[in-house]
């Protein structure tokens, strides 16, 4: 008997990396979609790990069987894994224009042929993939052109809401549209799968407008250079700075790659018209400071992003200067809070003011609140939900939050779990391997054979390297000592290296001659350091 399946592999559990499949089907022979196939930055722990990315086993091993990816919208919790992933399927790809170019630019960095594979997508276009009939419904979101999509199968109507928020003013793209919305009450969703980042937050996210309103204030009210900050994708809040820019009189330098690319892909479809043109920053040092406002990467506090090289004086044609205001117009995404906050030091250091959100209203989020998920189930009405797009308490209080208000089931998963979604119910089906793949400089690994574990081992004890020539188990010579970040002298002022010769020598003296010597050597080493540093150091002995 064939059923309709969710499986996320990535995004559920966490926040970040999304991968959802969904299938239609005998469980363990069902022909799959793919929605969004995005990556995780990231940030501590994992030393010399650029991204994380879903492990695509599960689907890789019956690759014939993915018919299709579809990508609900640009950022790259969404499609950052594409060009890792996608080219071992090499299936159709389903997006809409603005997305499809910020792929693209990714595809031609890594040299990836999509030719004849992409099929541009517009709102409210239905697309057939093999017994699924797809439609894309464009959302408010914080980036353009974000939708969800109805997936119907011959078993099940789903509603994956993708990331989104009610903005009756998003200025970029249509405000939210409940009316579309309400006609899928006919059609009756079996199951909505939706975004829970903001599930705790009681209330509403705001609007793009009041930001807008707030941040036009503050422009009008500085004197110096100003520089902001945010989330290039955000196409909105750069078109309202680069509005109230022009107001009052200052021209706008573009810095950092993130920003140029996105303002490219926003032109090449049609958004951001009517704005005066950009400045190069080369030309940035000719505006005098009170015509000048600089709209710049790295609000995560990234070292090599814009703001941070300006910050440490490093960027070769934009300088910051006391007297000079620097906008936080973001959030602070949790585990860069240190980042941030050294930079904000390098800024206050130079007298430079800094207005975060905790100082003026200038943010908000994309994703929906309490009383816009409440908004949501009452316009879908559908029969269960299953939250994605969130850590264990946000899915958790979206399920509460919809179980408290009339949806008759909700299902709280995690990456790797298949559920059955029918017309009454949704059950667990099965649990299929799931798991991280590791961006270690040019090579994806497997998260259970990254080498970065021992990196960070090596990171806290260092490393010591012994290289003997043993002739009838004398040492010939004198044996080579290196060590990696290991102390040089103990707190008496002896030499770490001369306590690793003596712990040779321990072993080379004793009578006991039997068992693995080079393990004996080792285990000496280890143990005199401990001794004297309360370190255990990684030993490695070679024989010559
Ligand atoms: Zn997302
Ligand atoms: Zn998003």
């Amino acid at each position: 008997m064939k059923d309709t399946y969710f499986l996320p592999l990535g995004g559920t559990g966490e926040i970040g990396m999304n991968l959802n499949l969904y299938g239609y089907g005998e469980s363990d022979n069902a022909d799959w979609i793919m929605v969004d196939c995005g990556v995780t930055f990231s940030q501590s722990g994992l030393p010399g790990i650029d991204l994380q990315m879903p492990d695509p086993t599960f689907i890789a091993s019956q690759k014939e069987n993915l018919k299709g990816v579809i990508l609900t919208h640009a950022h790259e919790d969404h499609i950052g894994a594409m060009p890792f992933i996608w080219p071992y399927f090499d299936c159709p790809i389903y997006t809409t224009q603005f997305t499809a170019t910020l792929l693209i630019e990714k595809f031609n960095e890594h040299n990836i042929d999509y030719e004849n594979k992409l099929k541009i997508l517009s709102e409210g276009d239905i697309i057939k993939i093999s017994s699924f009939e797809i439609m894309a419904i464009g959302l408010t979101h914080s980036i353009p052109e974000m939708n969800a999509l109805l997936i119907k199968t011959p078993s099940a109507n789903i509603f994956h809401t993708g990331d989104w928020k009610i903005d009756n003013d998003p200025l970029v793209g249509d405000g939210f549209n409940s009316k579309d919305l309400l006609n899928f009450n006919d059609l009756k969703i079996d199951t909505m799968v939706c975004d829970s980042t903001n599930a705790i937050v009681p209330g509403r996210s705001g609007s793009e407008l009041e930001v807008k309103e707030s941040l036009d204030k503050i422009i009008g009210e500085i004197d110096g250079r100003i520089f902001i900050s945010t989330f290039a994708s955000n196409v909105a809040r750069l078109y309202s700075i680069a509005e109230s820019a022009a107001k009052h009189d200052r021209h706008v330098v573009l810095s950092g790659r993130g920003m140029h690319r996105i303002v490219n892909a926003a032109k090449s479809v049609g958004i951001l018209k009517g704005l005066p043109e950009f400045v190069d920053e080369e030309d940035a040092g000719y505006l005098p400071a009170e015509k000048t406002l600089i709209l710049c990467t790295g609000s995560q506090g990234e070292y090599r992003a814009a703001l941070s090289k300006i910050a440490r004086d490093q960027h070769q044609h934009i300088v910051a200067e006391k007297g000079d205001t620097v906008i936080f117009s973001s959030k602070i995404i949790p585990g860069n809070e240190s980042g941030i906050l050294n930079l904000q030091n390098l800024f206050a250091k130079k007298g430079v003011n800094i207005i975060t959100g905790k100082d003026e209203f200038i943010h908000v989020s994309g994703h929906p609140c309490q009383d816009e998920l409440l908004e949501m189930f009452s316009l879908i009405k559908p029969t269960s939900i299953i939250p994605v797009h969130g850590e264990f308490r946000h899915l958790t209080a979206n399920a509460s939050l919809a179980e408290a208000n009339g949806i008759k089931k909700s299902l709280v998963i995690e990456n790797g779990t298949m559920v059955k979604v029918s017309k009454n119910d949704i059950v667990i089906e099965t649990e299929v391997e799931n798991g991280r793949l590791y961006k270690d400089g040019k090579i994806i690994v497997y998260d259970y054979e990254s080498p970065s574990n021992e990196r960070s081992k090596l990171s806290q004890t260092g490393l010591i390297i012994v290289s003997l020539v043993l002739v009838n188990n004398k040492i010939k010579g004198k044996p080579v000592i290196k060590t990696f970040g290991i102390p040089e002298f103990d707190k008496d002022g002896i030499r770490f290296d001369d306590w690793v010769m003596q712990a040779l020598n321990n072993v080379l003296g004793s009578k006991n001659k039997g068992g693995n010597l080079e393990s004996k050597i080792r285990n000496s080493i280890v143990r005199q350091i401990k001794s004297i540093w309360g370190k255990k150091p990684k030993v490695e002995i070679i024989f010559n």
